[in-house]
């Protein structure tokens, strides 16, 4: 017997996910943002589910990039951070893959490969993260004309607050002065930005999290309200049932204890599987389909959950740690962190079943 663990992935849900984005974007094409696994979902599953429906795939690792090449993936290609070493260019022309130039180091090793390709530029409009200043942005412009290494240009930006009170007017303004005019096609928006502020999904959207059914900005909006549907549904078993009585301390450091009797399920599901350590007690678990909370430290492999009023469950019973029926926005915010950061962190111990 296997340990009841297992991550369901929902392919018609992530489908599901993909046409609102082409529903509420109806003018743009659509960059599909698999980085990171695909957001821990698995490249080259999600990449196949959506390669009927979306115009590009968006990631940042090389060889995430080639293997979609190799498994037969004909989407156009981004890679968000271009290249980080210059003897990678010549792969990324075999394989036909665009870079976002971001650094004027890249711009120097494409012009010395010498090799066309079509290239993003990305321009820092206040994150100030990766991307060029204006300054930079005139130069990279008239040295690439020069060279004529670029078979097209697309300028793209990042938005620092689109899920924030703050939003994007003024990286907008700033992006806008910036180009001065000059027609390009654009790339600007993420989840946030092309669910908030229309006037941002331009000629290409790069939509990540909603792709995966969870809101952009759970506290203004969640995402069975955004219509998005979870693609990972992390599911265990209680594998033990105890009662405890007043007094009794539960797991690592006996953060919890007892008031009264009461009894507790042990769910076989831990850090070690991806589930984050840091969830304090109250953190939503469903049981039995029933909505109940963690109780105590989690380990790496269990964790404590609160069977009151769920007294007739047994060993066996059914546990969701997110997913259908328990938003992983919810289980994220009770522990102080995102969606994003749960998805990604699914453990590979943790067996896959697609449906
Ligand atoms: N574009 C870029 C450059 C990104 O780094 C990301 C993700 O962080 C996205 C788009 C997708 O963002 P989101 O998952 O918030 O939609």
């Amino acid at each position: 017997m296997s340990r009841p663990i297992h991550a369901y992935l929902d392919w018609a849900a992530l489908r599901h996910n993909h046409a609102r984005v082409r529903q509420v974007a109806n003018h743009s094409n659509i960059w599909s943002v698999i980085k990171a696994n695909a957001y821990g979902h698995r490249v080259l599953s999600v990449a196949r589910a959506l390669q009927k429906v979306t115009n590009g795939f968006a990631l940042i690792e090389l060889d995430s990039a080639i293997a979609l090449r190799k498994a037969g993936i004909r989407q156009p290609i981004l890679l968000l951070e271009g290249f980080y070493q210059p003897d990678e260019l010549p792969l990324l022309a075999k394989w036909e893959l665009t870079p976002v130039l971001h650094a004027l180091w890249q711009v120097d090793a494409l012009i010395a490969a010498p090799l066309r390709l079509p290239v993003y530029l990305k321009l820092d409009t206040g994150m100030h993260r990766l991307g060029f200043t204006a300054a930079e942005f005139e130069n990279v412009l008239a040295r690439l004309e020069a060279a004529g290494c670029a078979t097209s240009i697309t300028v793209m930006t990042h938005f620092a607050d689109a899920d924030e009170d703050r939003g994007i007017a003024a990286q907008m303004s700033h992006l806008h002065s910036m180009i001065n005019g000059r027609e390009f096609p654009l790339s600007l928006a993420n989840s946030a930005a092309l669910l908030r502020f229309p006037e941002s999904q331009a000629d290409w959207v790069r939509p990540g999290i909603m792709l995966y059914g969870a809101s952009p900005f759970p506290t203004r909006q969640s995402a069975a309200e955004l219509d998005l549907r979870p693609v990972m549904t992390l599911a265990s078993e209680l594998i033990s049932v105890r009662d405890i009585t007043a007094g009794n301390r539960v797991g690592y450091g006996g953060t919890f204890v007892a008031e009264q009797p009461m009894r507790i399920g042990i769910v076989a599901c831990g850090y070690a599987d991806g589930y984050p350590r840091h969830a304090p007690t109250g953190t939503p678990v469903l049981v039995a389909g029933q909505r109940t909370r963690t109780l105590g430290r989690v380990s790496m492999d269990k964790l404590c959950v609160d069977l009151t009023g769920l007294e007739k469950v047994g060993a066996g019973e059914a546990v969701t740690l997110w997913g259908e029926g328990l938003p992983a926005d919810d289980v994220a915010t009770a522990a102080g962190t995102v969606a994003y950061e749960l998805f990604c962190a699914l453990a590979p111990r943790v067996p896959i079943i697609e449906v």
